[in-house]
């Protein structure tokens, strides 16, 4: 697998991956068992605190002329404090960019998004969310809800307790999902039968997020239930796949954005060359 671009993400709610940040540093108990540092271990390419820059693969989402969503980051935190401020509104730039396609940006630093947001124009095609694994982290919601993107998304996913108090105001997007590969104690399944089944508590979690997503018309999105494996436990909640997404963003033509790039947007593209040289 590489890690600088997957096309054909094994995530359920992205089509690829693009890593122009990767490493980073753990903030919150959800890091514990991070996935990005098994990986960069694993293809000995850490050590994985150490936080890297990657101009040369900015440019990357402009060669691919489909439409497809795009996980910025998953290797990495794009608002990680060694991160620039320069270097996140160049990402920013190619999305807007690239309208083809949905970038989705994911962060736990929720404190030094809104902080960089400050009179930012985020493209409508630009989702950005917030990790919140435990009710001690909902606070990121608000920092999220002060961020003026058009999609606002939740990832709940390593979930570790219950969310019943998270506002979903200005929020149109939320993912759950278990653990993988972690401490069986902060698994959201249990062995049975030979294989792997949500423990109850668990179940309550999720439901009470899929409840409150009903009553607020945010789409909902159950990742997995995690174990051993991603897929041990399965995606069902009460016998259902959940993979809602969001609606407010209306992907463009992929050839016509294509073309949009090479007329329109020449003079931007040379400029954030110039830029990432
Ligand atoms: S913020 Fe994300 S990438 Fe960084 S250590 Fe935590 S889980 Fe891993």
């Amino acid at each position: 697998m590489s890690l600088v671009m997957a096309n054909g993400s094994a995530i359920e709610w992205t089509d690829a991956t693009w890593n122009p940040v990767t490493g980073c540093t753990k903030i919150s108990p959800g890091c514990k068992f991070c996935y990005a540092e098994r990986l960069t271990l694993r293809f000995g390419r850490g050590p994985f605190g150490q936080l890297r820059l990657h101009p040369d693969r900015l440019l990357l989402p402009l060669r691919w002329r489909a439409p497809r969503r795009i996980f910025v980051n998953s290797m990495s935190d794009l608002f990680h404090e060694r991160v620039p401020d320069d270097y996140i509104e160049r990402v920013i730039a190619v999305g807007r960019l690239a309208p083809q396609h949905v970038f989705q940006i994911l962060t736990k630093r929720a404190d030094r998004l809104l902080q960089w947001s400050a009179g930012v124009k985020v493209p409508p095609n630009v989702w950005l969310g917030v990790s919140i694994e435990s009710a001690r982290y909902i606070w990121r919601a608000d920092r999220l809800r002060d961020v003026d993107a058009a999609v606002r998304f939740i990832s709940a996913e390593p979930l570790l307790g219950s969310l019943r108090d998270l506002d979903l105001t200005g929020i149109a997007w939320v993912i759950t999902g278990g653990e993988s590969g972690g401490n069986p104690a902060r698994a959201l399944v249990e062995a049975w039968d030979g294989g792997w089944r949500p423990k109850r508590e668990a179940v309550m979690w999720v439901r009470e997020l899929r409840e409150k997503c009903r009553r607020a018309g945010v789409a909902f999105f159950h990742k997995q239930w995690g174990g051993p494996r991603p897929t041990s436990g399965g995606r069902l909640l009460d016998g259902l796949v959940w993979s809602e997404m969001p609606g407010a963003h209306e992907k463009s033509d992929g050839c016509s954005s294509s073309r949009l790039i090479r007329s329109q947007n020449v003079a931007a593209v040379s400029d954030l060359l110039a830029k990432t040289r």
